[in-house]
């Protein structure tokens, strides 16, 4: 085998908790994952250059060893001793510093890529550990479907399924940096924590009204001040028949959940005429497994 093409699903959080900060700086999550069928694309090819070589169709975006995809090559290029290179292809679909894990997943897509081109023969858990190393959310890219993330989203529970939904994601015309936001998020008493394990009950009872009326990211407190669009989009999917509206990760990007696809298509209509949006789309929740 010489090539190897992979999708690499985005992520939503239906909840997004923040319990303190640890001692080596990192936040103490507890966050309820879920991959979304958007997907960057990314192909991986062997070359006898013996170097990992990066193109995307972003030109913003880096294509040396600070593109979260080298990294993943060559952390499993220098364990293993690969001699040959790879040729890392990528598409981008994902918009960039949205809260939607795009670099993080892209890099999870190569981990399993490279296993198998180069027949690592690595378990899914190996790959994990593996995946840390480059960013806490990578772990849980490897994994994909549903999970409850904590420590720093590292250790991971996988849930049972999230009954079927579609999903508006609407990005709007702003990048957030995640640094950013954790540095402005104030923990105190009046901090509104989200109900993470009411989140698991409806997911256990297949309800996705239980879900729906559950969501909910600590850190839109911090995002939604900076980028009052973000209240305002919320505030559209919720008129457009939402069951529930929220931000994604460290924002910006918003996502609302529906149990109509009329209703989620409509909606993305009136957000692509409405300027709240750079970019939106419609859906369906992504359960992992296909490469
Ligand atoms: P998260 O939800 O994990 O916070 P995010 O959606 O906010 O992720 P990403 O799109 O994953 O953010 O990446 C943001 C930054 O990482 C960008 O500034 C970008 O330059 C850098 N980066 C490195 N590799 C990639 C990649 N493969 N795709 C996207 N961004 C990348």
């Amino acid at each position: 085998m010489n090539y190897i093409g992979l999708k690499a699903y985005a992520k939503i959080n239906l909840g997004l908790d923040v319990l303190g900060t640890l001692d080596n700086g990192y936040h103490e999550v507890r966050m309820i994952m879920q991959s979304v069928d958007l997907y960057d694309k990314v192909g991986l090819r062997k070359n006898t250059d013996g170097r990992i070589n990066v193109s995307t169709n972003l030109p913003f975006l880096p294509v040396n060893k600070d593109n979260l995809v080298y990294k993943a090559a060559a952390l499993l290029k220098e364990e293993f001793g690969i001699k040959d290179g790879v040729d890392i292809s990528l598409y981008k679909f994902i918009p960039v510093a949205a809260g939607l894990a795009g670099g993080s997943s892209d890099a999870a897509a190569v981990l399993r890529g490279m296993n198998r081109l180069f027949r690592l023969r690595l378990s899914v858990e190996e790959l994990m550990e593996r995946g840390v190393k480059i960013g806490a959310d990578v772990p849980y890219c490897v994994m994909r479907g549903t999970a409850l993330a904590e420590g720093i989203g590292e250790r991971l529970t996988r849930l049972k399924r999230c009954p079927a939904c579609k999903l508006v994601i609407g990005k709007p015309a702003v990048s957030v940096s995640t640094k950013y936001v954790y540095d402005r998020l104030i923990l105190d008493e009046n901090t509104k924590h989200p109900d993470i394990d009411g989140i698991i009950d409806g997911i256990n009872n297949g309800s996705i009204y239980e879900i729906a009326d559950r969501l909910g990211n600590v850190l839109e407190s911090v995002t939604e001040n900076a980028y009052p669009v973000i209240g305002e989009l919320k505030a559209e999917m919720k008129k457009m028949g939402a069951l529930n509206a929220i931000m994604s990760g460290s924002g910006p990007t918003v996502f609302g959940i529906f149990d109509d696809a009329e209703k989620a298509e409509a909606c993305n209509g009136v957000l692509k005429k409405s300027g709240l949006t750079k970019t939106s789309y419609v859906v369906g929740l992504a359960n992992g497994g296909t490469e």
